[in-house]
């Protein structure tokens, strides 16, 4: 099942719960506007090269549109649909005053030169500046971007519309970025999972983990479990996969990708097959990478008691029957890697006040926010009757359809 249609189902089934009119679940739906566009940029060799780019933005009930844009070759129109339906659901769940967008350029980033992304990035600016605004739709980084694609696009959009440092968020800190925020989505996805544990009269301390992706939410989910005791027993990338029973040093691995640019050759642990990590013998798994990495083929298998979706949408419906059937207790996507946004929501904040938080005030109201986002779906999860996924979801869409009724209808 394609992204699209496994994330409808799920709004569906939320919609169903909730006893939502049909009128507002079909308006809920349908994204608010999907924009596609030509974005051909000459290549360092002088050759023109042609890429589509696209920017979904489903919601603006609770506040501007917000969410990521991603350059990957996987990047096409239903999985940006789905994304930007996950970020309005996201925001929701967080409680953080926006909708939910998702932008992306189909390309391979690692095949184009820094001045190939940048041009690519200005070409794409210049399609969408009128479509985007801080108080419209805020783009931050996402797969295949970072801080400084957002530094371009914040350059491009001031030509035209002057000086905006609010209109993207996860900049560098000397364009008005938020400290704490590369870290973010890690760090709230650790938070998350400690929210989760506690339920479960458990602690990181002690426990084993998986991580699948080692980018930046892996590395630094991964780097901050190592910190609080966890042992992180196997971490794949796209380069490879590498474990040690004993637990893996995680600083020192992050070095040895600096350096090397591979998991694998690593002194500290062995090389595995990449996808024997999601099966692997562990108490929590984190998926980091893509979406529909947990599926029919491989969810028997899965070992792990708690899954911690730090990417989005890793797990299919098949695979969440499967896992649901056996026990395995799943922290669903539009919560886990919510940090990241809610990090965006602080940069913002910052931007329109104009005054710059302390890294400690970040990730202290960081925690704030995910711990009572836990609460509040545990909360759906009692009146429902239903599990983690379901809580989120049903919390999500129901307060952005309360936004949409108190907004009314009349044309
Ligand atoms: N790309 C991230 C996400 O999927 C962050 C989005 C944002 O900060 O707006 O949640």
């Amino acid at each position: 099942m394609n992204a699209l249609a496994a994330t409808n189902r799920n709004f569906r089934q939320a919609a169903r719960i909730l006893g939502l009119d049909s009128k507002i679940e079909r308006s809920l739906l349908i994204p608010f506007r999907e924009i596609k566009v030509e974005c051909t940029i000459p290549k360092d060799d002088g050759t023109l090269v042609s890429y589509v780019g696209f920017r979904v933005q489903h919601d603006n009930a609770r506040g501007p549109m917000k969410g990521g844009i991603r350059y990957h070759p996987e990047v096409d129109p239903d999985e940006v649909n789905a994304l930007a339906q996950l970020m309005t659901w996201k925001t929701a769940v967080a409680d953080i005053p926006y909708g939910g967008a998702k932008g992306g350029i189909g390309c391979t980033p690692k095949e184009l030169s820094t001045s190939e992304l940048e041009r690519l990035t200005r070409v794409f600016t210049q399609k969408i500046h009128d479509l985007i605004g801080v108080n419209t739709d805020v783009p931050a980084p996402d797969m295949g971007t970072n801080a400084q694609t957002m530094a371009w696009i914040l350059d491009e959009y001031s030509k035209f519309h002057g000086h905006s440092p609010a209109v993207v968020t996860g900049k560098p800190i000397d364009l008005g970025g938020s400290l704490g925020r590369e870290a973010a989505t890690g760090r709230g996805v650790v938070y998350a999972t400690e929210a989760l544990l506690a339920e479960h009269g458990k602690s990181i301390k002690g426990l084993t983990f998986a991580i699948q992706g080692f980018g930046n939410v892996g590395s630094w989910a991964s780097r901050l479990i190592h910190e609080k005791g966890g042992k992180v027993i196997a971490v794949s990338d796209i380069t490879g996969a590498v474990k040690n029973l004993n637990g893996i040093d995680i600083p020192a691995l992050i070095q040895h990708k600096e350096s090397t640019g591979k998991l694998t050759d690593f002194d500290g642990a062995d090389s595995m097959d990449s996808n024997d990590v999601l099966t692997h013998e562990c108490d929590v798994l984190i998926p980091c990478a893509l979406g529909g990495v947990l599926n029919r083929e491989n969810a028997g298998d899965v070992k792990a008691k708690f899954i911690i979706e730090a990417a989005n949408h890793p797990t299919d419906p098949d695979a969440d029957e499967i896992l649901s059937k056996k026990g395995v207790i799943i922290l669903p996507d539009i919560y886990a890697n919510a940090g990241g946004v809610t990090v965006s929501y602080f940069e913002w904040v910052q931007n329109i006040q104009g005054f710059m938080w302390e890294e400690e005030k970040v990730n202290q109201e960081l925690k704030r926010y995910m711990t009572k986002a836990f609460h509040n779906i545990k909360g759906m999860c009692q009146s429902h009757d239903c599990n983690l996924r379901m809580g989120a979801f049903t919390l999500g869409v129901n307060r952005v359809a309360r936004a949409t009724l108190l907004r009314g209808w009349e044309a």
